[in-house]
């Protein structure tokens, strides 16, 4: 059953599928996903695998944790003087949390691997996100392991549609 339904999302989404694969492939010819620990992001809540799939999740997720990145595009941020908040709910750390929250944020990609390539990032590719945002942006659900700010945004303006689930 499960190989049926790897085949149809294959062929629905054959561009995205190859893509995926070369990701994949890129990661593993390089070594790097081999170096990655497994994130607590990447399985669903039921345990299963999702579309963009656990190893692209986790080098997508380690790639954000990437200090380096994370300072510049702070960095750049700053030296535009826009403020160093949440782009989804406008979340400030420092607001928050006094000095103890003072330059902290966290970068998402807009752009997942499988879109993406294993190309190097660009500043313009990382959004700004509050912790609780950038979990929701990342939450396995239905088949889909990563969403945009814009997309969330969407997300939180629509109204529950199932209450119990
Ligand atoms: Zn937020
Ligand atoms: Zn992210």
């Amino acid at each position: 059953r499960l190989d049926k339904l790897i085949i149809e999302a294959f062929l629905a989404h054959e561009d995205e599928m190859l893509r995926a694969a070369q990701a994949i492939e890129a990661g593993i010819g390089s070594g790097q996903l081999a170096l990655i620990p497994e994130q607590p992001d990447e399985a669903d809540d039921d345990g299963t695998t999702a579309t963009e799939g656990r190893l692209l999740a986790r080098w997508a997720i380690s790639r954000e944790r990437n200090p380096g990145l994370r300072k510049r595009k702070i960095a750049r941020v700053r030296e535009l003087g826009l403020p160093l908040q949440c782009t989804v709910c406008a979340f400030d750390f420092s607001s928050a949390y006094g000095a103890l929250g003072d330059g902290y944020i966290e970068v998402h990609h807009t752009l997942p691997l499988h879109i993406s390539g294993p190309r190097e990032t660009r500043l313009s590719d990382l959004a700004l996100l509050c912790a609780n945002c950038h979990r929701m942006c990342h939450r396995s659900r239905h088949g889909t392991t990563w969403r945009t700010p814009d997309e969330l945004k969407v997300e939180m303006e629509m109204p529950a549609r199932h209450p119990f689930q």
